[in-house]
């Protein structure tokens, strides 16, 4: 196996910082928002973060889908291994970042906005549902002249595996590209995450120009169903939807994709190019035990993440996505 290099990972999303709280009925009915749910903020939602501060006696957690799982891979692997890009102001929410990420050991570079608040996600907890409200802030004002600019092109040319949050396609999908493209000129890993139904549905376009870049593509079955719909895909049978996004055209045609499909506690779902759908039980951790099922789906991506830089079989990397996952839920946030 290769010597381990440092920062043979590089993540790219939002990073943000979950105000998370146990909600009701009533507040989800007083902000129009679902149980279970990922959307971006509009202006009838801004009262939000302050509400769940003053009156729900919220959290602050360290979040973003992809930060979460730069984290959780940086756990696993040896230091100085995975770097992190995205956008954050100059306040104390992103000192509040800074602090988790070096607890963490993962290496971040912002794009730091003076101008714009880090962003911010609601987390509204009812029973084991979680409905989430983002506003992006300076999240959205990630650009490519942070990601061209030459310490951070650097970075980037040095890393082996790329890993890039599908919320980000709101944000700046020539990052994105640039990445991709990157990826599939010297033949690097790119992992993509569809990150929330939402990603499918209405940002289809810059979704599917990534699309021919993924060597590995992640996510739940919410996302696949999603996927399916928008795309006029006449079924929605998990793994007809996961051998459909294995078998999607392909730029780097020296390495199969693999389209990876959790379901919670029922089995996550592989396929790979050309073979048979293959299906991992889910070891289904006592309803007692979980505290918060918040990032299930971020850890996983990141113990699977962790498992390919290592040099993991495709099993092997299931089972590590599996094992953090379940180990996340039992904590409090994305831990
Ligand atoms: P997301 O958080 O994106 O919705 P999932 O809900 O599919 O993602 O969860 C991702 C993974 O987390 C699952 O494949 C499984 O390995 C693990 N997981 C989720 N819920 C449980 C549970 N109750 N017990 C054990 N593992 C779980
Ligand atoms: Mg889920
Ligand atoms: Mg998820």
């Amino acid at each position: 196996m290769s010597p381990a290099k440092e920062y043979a990972l590089l993540c790219l999303e939002n990073p943000l910082l979950d105000i998370q709280a146990e909600g009701d009925a009533a507040l989800l009915e007083k902000y129009g928002l679902k149980p279970n749910d990922a959307i971006l903020a509009e202006e009838k939602h801004l009262g939000l973060y302050e509400d769940l501060l003053n009156n729900y006696s919220a959290k602050l957690i360290a979040g973003g889908g992809a930060q979460n799982t730069a984290r959780g891979a940086q756990y696993l692997l040896p230091p100085n291994s995975v770097v992190y890009l995205g956008g954050v102001g100059d306040d104390k929410y992103a000192a509040i970042l800074h602090d988790a990420v070096k607890t963490a050991g993962l290496r971040v570079e912002y794009r730091v906005d003076p101008k714009q608040p880090t962003g911010r996600c609601g987390v509204i907890i009812t029973d084991h549902n979680r409905s989430m409200c983002t506003d992006l802030g300076a999240a959205n004002h990630y650009d490519l002249d942070h990601l061209k600019s030459p310490e951070v092109w650097k970075l980037v040319e040095n890393a082996s595996f790329y890993f890039v949050g599908g919320y980000h396609l709101t944000v700046c999908p020539p990052a994105i590209m640039a990445l991709a493209e990157e990826a599939a000129k010297n033949d690097k890993v790119f992992v993509f995450s569809l990150s929330a139904p939402f990603i499918p549905q209405f940002f289809k376009d810059p979704l599917d120009a990534t699309a021919p870049y993924w060597d590995y593509v992640i996510g739940n079955e919410t996302e696949a169903l999603s996927y399916a719909e928008s795309h006029g895909l006449e079924t929605k049978d998990i793994k007809e939807i996961a051998k459909h996004l294995a078998g999607l055209p392909k730029k780097n045609e020296k390495r199969s994709r693999v389209a990876i499909i959790t379901q919670g506690t029922d089995p996550t779902i592989v396929a790979e190019a050309g073979k048979e759908v293959v299906e991992y039980e889910v070891h289904a951790i006592d309803k007692k035990l979980i505290n918060d099922t918040t990032g299930a789906g971020d850890a996983f991506a990141a113990g699977f993440t962790a498992g390919l830089v290592a040099g993991e079989s495709l099993a092997q990397c299931v089972d590590q996505g599996q094992w953090l996952a379940k180990l996340s839920i039992q904590e409090l946030g994305p831990s």
